[in-house]
């Protein structure tokens, strides 16, 4: 019992810091914390688990028949081993270039659509001057990013990032990878001048997993996604990096990469040959900074 007290505690002192930033998803009032709770002044109310994260989506239904804890799983695997580190060295150094260069003050990043946390936690672990929201609407990935100690100035929330709970103006670089995008609460939630930063994949993106699941049309993700920027956000605004590589995986790497792909949902993931021995990462890193 005395454990579990001890770790309420410090995740209450942790997200004491985020008062003034986070607001309450059903009437979007600022947040303030009670006891071990977020309340707004309508009474809306949201409790702290002691495992490290905030629910500010209780109300939505979660998909775990589709967004399976092995899925995250599978996400984790492939990224603990390395297979994305170019990405996250070019994330890395995106972020670093947009922060004051004195280090004078904390910025604060929301990755919305977090998944399991991993990239949050990186960026989080590698660049000091950065506070990190890890933000996804479904409950076992967020609690896979919360796993282990309390880190202070990391957060953990369930919500919606079609209905963001954070207040206007609060952050400062927004990431959105390889997730839905909803470009009208990322422009309110950052600061005038702020950096959004999305990653989509391009045509090559997985071609390997494609072929196992005998999939084509490769180019329609790539175009929806870019069409969809483009309705927001101008060209002239827009940096576009290419990021592509290819990298040789193990069997068992083959069958996570399977696991993990959205576009397995409709297979049975057991049943498609992951006999492939190397992967393609092809992915379009799109960058503005926001002004309205
Ligand atoms: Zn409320």
């Amino acid at each position: 019992m005395e454990h579990a007290n001890t770790k309420i505690a410090a995740v209450h002192q942790n997200f004491a810091a985020v008062q003034g930033i986070l607001s309450c998803p059903l009437c979007h009032q600022p947040l303030k914390l009670q006891n071990n709770s977020f309340c707004c002044p309508q009474g809306h109310c949201y409790d702290l688990s002691a495992k490290n994260y905030l629910n500010l989506a209780p109300q939505k239904k979660q998909n775990t028949n589709l967004y399976t804890t092995e899925l995250f799983k599978a996400r984790r695997q492939i990224f603990e081993a390395g297979l994305y580190n170019p990405l996250l060295e070019k994330l890395q150094s995106i972020c670093q270039a947009a922060l004051p260069a004195d280090n004078s003050q904390q910025s604060l990043l929301l990755d919305a659509g977090c998944g399991e946390g991993f990239f949050a936690s990186k960026l989080y672990q590698q660049i000091k001057a950065l506070t990190v929201c890890a933000l996804d609407l479904a409950k076992n990935a967020v609690q896979l990013a919360a796993k282990g100690p309390v880190r202070p100035g990391f957060y953990c929330v369930i919500g919606d990032l079609a209905n963001l709970p954070l207040l206007d103006n609060t952050v400062d670089i927004m990431l959105n990878l390889l997730s839905p995008a909803n470009y009208l609460e990322f422009a309110r939630v950052l600061k005038p001048g702020g950096l959004l930063i999305k990653i989509i994949p391009g045509a090559e993106y997985l071609k390997e997993v494609r072929q196992a699941l005998q999939i084509h049309a490769p180019e329609r993700a790539e175009r929806q996604a870019l069409d969809l920027w483009q309705q927001h956000i101008s060209p002239l605004q827009t940096q576009v990096h290419k990021l592509t590589y290819q990298k040789p995986i193990t069997a068992e790497q083959a069958a996570a990469f399977v696991k993990m792909s959205p576009l397995s949902f409709n297979h049975q993931p057991n049943a498609v040959q992951a006999d492939f021995s190397q992967i393609t990462i092809d992915l379009r890193i799109l960058i503005a900074t926001i002004y309205n």
